[in-house]
């Protein structure tokens, strides 16, 4: 990888490890919350606290935040470790902050017996206007001032079951006048008679994002806690607990989320598309999820190098799609096999090659990597070539086929255009011409030279290919900032369903997830839903340029 100056996060690792601060201990960790798939935004989490870990010989743990029993499922949790795994990261260990609810219990018994937490009555709209507004200091419920001993009580009732949803809180007792709204007497618990999918009915009552993230944090002794910057204003609160609970000091810093042009990012708007079924579900190629960027074509290598392109840093950003399109493009001309599909047929008849004659033409699977090899491709005198290769009456400057002109079949003949057929409505049915026995790809004498190049296929030889092309999956740039509904934004083209390309024959042994470049057409990949007798391709990126235009 390229020499680049540090980030400013391993800039502070650096420095925590030459002051010896944690004897030079690096431990990060991933905490997704369980409640849908992991999308493109996660990857650049997961390359940084991963990548973090890698480079300062530490460690990575998974842990999912699910103390949220409402919106969390386990079908979730094996996707999330299925799509880390794929793009090449192993955890320390797998850890769940739900395993630590009696501890986060235990440590609210503390605070409440310190005299800094009490269980409030208040509906959650009296708690709010508790709190002041930013300009104005809040003023105390009367449950602010209860005993150590009666919110010990009602704090195990509470944890009993005795109430119901809404009717009783936690809150920390800090400072109803701070200028940090979070510290004015946050929420530490919340009654919720739900079932979670790890700890069943054992529990009603459910720690808050801020009492059990930095307790989860400190329980594992996690040296850096990244999280995005929507929490900056949260630290304050997060020190405060781990101060007052004097418990291992985890320490969080904050950089700025990943966002793309063209695409929703929240698991809530991810989750609508699935439901209402805009997309086919979590893994549709067009989905910015690891799953959909899978299935798209995309791969691990490509998906970490668009992280590392796009860095790390402390002000929001929108990121072009384009980038992340331009780091797969740059992996797969380098890795993936040229074939040649003909996605618009027209048939083109040699009229001088001689009736049932088939050659074998040698093709070089890839000019990038010699490595790659050859593969023989049969030529006969029907063959399939794009419709938009031949014009009946071509400008100037169209090197491809044409009454009259000359091009070269990819690793095949040179070939000139002669007459067409049409059908009833003028449509073109069949392409004439003829081909130059001298000027065979790798021995020609032929003497001529011509502009263009076109892929074309044998016709009897041919396989039936289904091909889908996607393009973004929104008009707007950014659809969550525009007025109204997001999904108003959605771009109705997003996907071309193309039911008979022919590919060349060799492509029906391909398996799901290979990757190839139809030449001239862009990089495909195997879909999934490909059967023994019809593959089904999705382009994952169109390419820069194509060789004949
Ligand atoms: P969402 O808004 O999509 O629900 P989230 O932050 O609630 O995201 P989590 O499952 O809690 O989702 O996220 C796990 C980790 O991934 C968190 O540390 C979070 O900060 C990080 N993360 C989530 N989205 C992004 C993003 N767009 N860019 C960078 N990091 C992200
Ligand atoms: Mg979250
Ligand atoms: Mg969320």
């Amino acid at each position: 990888s390229e020499e680049r100056s540090l980030n400013f996060i391993e800039q502070i690792v650096t420095d925590d490890i030459a002051n010896g601060v944690n004897d030079g201990r690096v431990l990060t960790r991933f905490p997704p919350e369980p409640n849908g798939y992991l999308h493109i935004g996660h990857a650049k989490s997961i390359a940084l606290n991963f990548g973090l870990a890698q480079q300062f010989n530490g460690k990575t743990n998974l842990r999912f935040d699910d103390t949220n029993p409402v919106t969390e499922d386990t079908e979730y949790v094996d996707s999330i470790k299925a799509d880390i795994r794929w793009l090449g990261y192993e955890w320390a260990q797998e850890l769940y902050a739900s395993d630590y609810f009696e501890q986060i219990y235990e440590f609210a018994v503390t605070l409440i017996k310190k005299g800094l937490a009490y269980v409030e009555d208040a509906s959650a709209e009296q708690i709010a206007a508790s709190k002041g507004t930013p300009t104005t200091p809040g003023t105390p419920t009367p449950a602010r001032s209860r005993s150590v001993e009666e919110n010990l009580d009602l704090f195990t009732r509470m944890r009993n079951g005795e109430f119901k949803d809404g009717e009783k809180t936690l809150r920390a007792k800090i400072d109803l006048a701070s200028p940090n709204m979070h510290m004015r007497d946050p929420l530490m618990y919340r009654i919720k008679h739900t079932h979670h999918h790890r700890t069943g009915d054992k529990w009603c009552i459910y720690p808050m994002y801020d009492f059990a993230h930095g307790q989860s944090d400190s329980i594992e002794k996690i040296t850096h806690s990244l999280c995005t910057l929507e929490f900056i204003p949260h630290r304050p609160l997060y020190d405060w607990f781990i101060k007052e609970l004097e418990i291992f000091p985890s320490h969080q810093y904050e950089f700025s989320r990943l966002n793309l042009t063209y695409t929703v990012m929240s698991k809530r708007k991810l989750k609508q598309l699935v439901e209402e079924k805009y997309v086919s579900g979590w893994d549709d190629p067009r989905m910015p999820t690891i799953s959909g960027l899978r299935r798209r074509g995309y791969t691990p290598a490509s998906i970490r190098q668009f992280c590392e392109r796009v860095g790390v840093q402390k002000r929001e950003q929108m990121i072009d799609l384009g980038l992340l399109e331009f780091c797969v493009r740059e992996e797969l001309n380098k890795t993936a096999n040229r074939v040649m599909a003909v996605l618009d047929p027209v048939k083109l008849v040699l009229t001088n090659y001689p009736e049932g004659q088939v050659e074998e033409m040698t093709a070089e699977n890839n000019p990038e990597d010699a490595a790659a090899g050859s593969r023989t491709l049969h030529f006969s005198k029907t063959l399939y070539i794009e419709r938009e290769d031949f014009m009946e009456e071509p400008p100037k400057k169209f090197f491809r086929l044409g009454p009259g002109l000359h091009v070269r079949l990819k690793n095949a003949y040179i070939i000139k255009g002669e007459s067409v057929e049409k059908d009833a409505d003028g449509n073109i049915t069949t392409i004439y011409a003829s081909y130059l026995p001298e000027s065979k790809s790798g021995g020609d004498h032929s003497g001529m030279t011509v502009k263009g190049t076109i892929h074309w296929v044998s016709a009897e030889h041919a396989a039936t290919a289904e091909v889908r092309l996607y393009d973004r999956l929104f008009k707007s740039e950014n659809p969550s900032a525009e007025e109204g509904d997001f999904k108003d934004f959605i771009n109705p083209e997003s996907l071309q369903v193309i039911k008979e390309a022919y590919v060349e024959p060799g492509l029906l042994q391909a398996k799901a997830g290979d990757r190839f470049q139809f030449m001239r057409k862009g990089y495909f990949t195997v879909d999934p839903d490909s059967t023994p007798e019809k593959v089904v391709f999705n382009r994952t990126v169109t390419l820069k340029d194509a060789w004949a235009k």
